[in-house]
């Protein structure tokens, strides 16, 4: 009889990617997935280390499995993901429930540690090798049917923000061979992607050298642009240094890059970008964003702020607002700076709690209104959507636009899989409501 193996991810797409691949992995040796937590045989939990108390909650998560299993055969546990990596060995000393630790350069060893498990020996494999893993996972095909799917490309970070877990989870910087990722696109195109994400933690950094040739990510969008049956090529998260020229241009020579550009800034005043380690200022920012909306007036942006870095001056809050007036963005996410255990900035002393907090209140307004008002000038108006799946709830199909906002309309589900003509009814700050246009036949 198969073994039934949980996943439950937390964070972003490359969690949602590696979850997948370790179970394609794990599929090999006789594991099925089941989408009910209390009857697993192995339990995942595929750990992120970007929100705050992210260690804590592991903890509070595994306390909820043990409950779950009390009366129970005890399921292998396994910690992946960037918390493990950060927590290693401590992980299980501290919880003995706990069986495998495993870091995210260390996912090629899933399969020969559950074969080999054995109650009485804990494992913890938190090396950074993503040269075997990459290897390892090049000869398992990618699984994903999904009309829009991931591809890892790079991993890992030598910037060293100030204020950022990356390097010290996920490695320095990895990118992997030009011709794996093709063969992989490939894949997944033929299972049905009609968009692909390309991801990286600073997924504009990919640099791969093969026959004397440098690849960057320009060469891989160049490449899957002609891939007939893709519609759609997005990339995140990205880095305003390594928004070279070559992928600048990406956007006028490519009809499948989406118009849409997740770009974090992280704050208004180049004081602050120092102190965080940026390595860019905001004139630099201002300089890509130019460049780009001379090329495609029709560009929309995303970004990423921390409120509250240690030293935050108001000056320098009132800079972050006055950058607001040059950018409306789509959409951002803005968080309080909290510490992260093991950084620089984790031993920097935090401004006041209540000033950070109406700082986070004032920007939020700003950006939010942006996203309002954005979406209301889409209103009556015709928006393409590529088509992800139905919403069960609400009887509805659900899909995304080029800026990646979400749109919810009635229509069949023939159009999965389709990008089809929506006429926008409605809107609120994150999702547009409407209906698909009549002359849309499903085919
Ligand atoms: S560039 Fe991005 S991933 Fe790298 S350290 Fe800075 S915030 Fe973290």
């Amino acid at each position: 009889m198969k073994k039934k193996v949980f996943i439950k991810t937390f964070g972003c797409q490359m969690n949602e990617y590696d979850s997948n691949r370790i179970y394609d992995s794990i599929k090999n040796i006789g594991y099925s997935k089941t989408e009910e937590q209390s009857n697993a045989d192995c339990y995942i939990l595929n750990t992120c280390h970007i929100r705050d108390k992210a260690k804590e909650k592991v903890y509070h998560e595994i306390g909820r499995v043990k409950k779950i299993y009390k009366q129970k055969k005890k399921p292998i546990m396994v910690v992946a993901g960037c918390v493990a990596q950060a927590e290693n060995e401590e992980m299980l000393n501290r919880e003995p429930y706990i069986d495998i630790v495993l870091g995210p350069q260390s996912y090629h060893k899933i399969n020969n540690l559950l074969k080999n498990f054995s109650v009485k020996k804990k494992e913890e494999e938190t090396e950074f090798d993503s040269v075997s893993k990459f290897k390892f996972f090049d000869k398992i095909e990618n699984k994903n049917n999904k009309v829009s799917a991931y591809l890892t490309i790079q991993e890992g970070c030598d910037k060293f923000c100030h204020f950022c877990v990356v390097p010290y989870t996920r490695g320095p910087e990895y990118s992997r061979p030009f011709n794996q990722i093709i063969k992989e696109a490939e894949k997944l195109v033929k299972n049905g992607a009609i968009e692909i994400t390309l991801l990286g933690q600073n997924v504009n950094a990919y640099q791969h050298y093969e026959n004397s040739k440098e690849y960057r990510i320009s060469d891989i969008i160049n490449k899957l642009e002609k891939f007939e049956e893709l519609e759609r090529i997005r990339y995140t998260t990205s880095h305003p240094k390594d928004m070279t020229d070559d992928l600048i241009d990406c956007y006028s020579s490519s009809k499948k890059l989406m118009p849409f550009v997740h770009l974090p800034i992280q704050s208004g005043s180049d004081r602050i970008l120092s102190l965080m380690n940026r390595k860019h200022k905001v004139e630099d920012y201002l300089k890509i964003y130019s460049k780009l909306k001379n090329i495609n007036s029709e560009i929309e942006f995303s970004s990423d702020f921390i409120i509250g870095y240690p030293g935050e001056t108001e000056d320098d809050f009132q800079e972050t607002l006055k950058f607001l007036e040059k950018i409306r963005f789509v959409n951002s996410f803005s968080f309080i700076f909290s510490p992260r255990p093991g950084t620089k900035a984790a031993n920097l002393d935090i401004i006041n709690k209540n000033v950070a907090k109406e700082r986070l209140i004032t920007i939020q307004k700003k950006l939010f209104n942006n996203q309002i008002e954005l979406n209301r000038s889409m209103e009556n108006k015709i928006v393409e959507v590529l088509v992800e799946n139905r919403l069960n709830k609400q009887n509805k199909l659900f899909g995304r636009n080029k800026f990646l906002s979400s749109v919810i309309f009635e229509g069949n589900e023939s159009y999965i899989g389709k990008v089809v003509k929506v006429n926008v009814e409605s809107s609120n700050q994150n999702t547009l409501f409407g209906k698909i246009e009549n002359n849309m036949k499903a085919a």
